[in-house]
């Protein structure tokens, strides 16, 4: 599952995925095509995806090609793309930035907390379930801010609250890591 949907063509070039990366907004291209898009425009800016126009702050390449570091065209556009990471993955995004990377950081995280192959260290992978169980422990216990109880419908929204507390927590802590593993230091 770690790669593009298969029978997908790269937007870009319209063939096969050569070096396949994914950006932050879950589009996948070949690795050079994306970096010619950024190439084409800006280079002070992060290139926009050519399907949905949203900023590309993160591209993690898939893991096949990141086993391929022996042959030195996939090396090179590897190094092209963690120098991209190094200059456009730390940067302050906005609150509505980070809502839209919320579907592609979740789904990537849950990916590698249930495959026991997957390297996510130990220390990442206790904080993800302390903020996951604490989280759980304000929805079931029976303290609430808002009770449901008085409140009806209105009282859900502290609950609704602290799981996107929980999600935009667990979301930042997951980006350091593909932050720090695909570039950034
Ligand atoms: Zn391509
Ligand atoms: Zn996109």
């Amino acid at each position: 599952m770690d790669g593009p949907p298969g029978g997908d063509l790269c937007s870009v070039c319209h063939g096969n995925f050569d070096t396949p990366c994914q950006a932050n907004c879950s589009h996948w291209f070949c690795g050079n095509c994306i970096m010619l898009v950024w190439h084409h425009g800006s280079a002070v800016r992060p290139c926009k995806c050519p399907l949905c126009r949203r900023p590309i702050t993160l591209l993690v390449p898939s893991r096949a090609s990141s086993r391929q570091l022996n042959r030195p065209e996939v090396a090179e556009i590897l190094r092209k793309v963690e120098r991209y990471n190094r200059v456009f993955g730390g940067h302050s995004r906005s609150l509505l930035q980070r809502a839209q990377d919320l579907p592609f950081l979740l789904r990537r995280l849950l990916r590698e907390l249930i495959d026991p192959d997957r390297s996510l260290p130990l220390v990442i992978r206790a904080r993800v379930w302390i903020a996951m169980i604490m989280g759980a422990a304000y929805l079931f216990s029976p303290f609430d801010f808002i009770p449901e109880a008085i409140f009806g419908i209105a009282g859900l929204l502290d609950d609704f609250f602290v799981v996107l507390i929980v999600f935009f927590h667990v979301a930042a802590i997951y980006r350091s890591v593909l932050y720090r593993r695909h570039g950034g230091s």
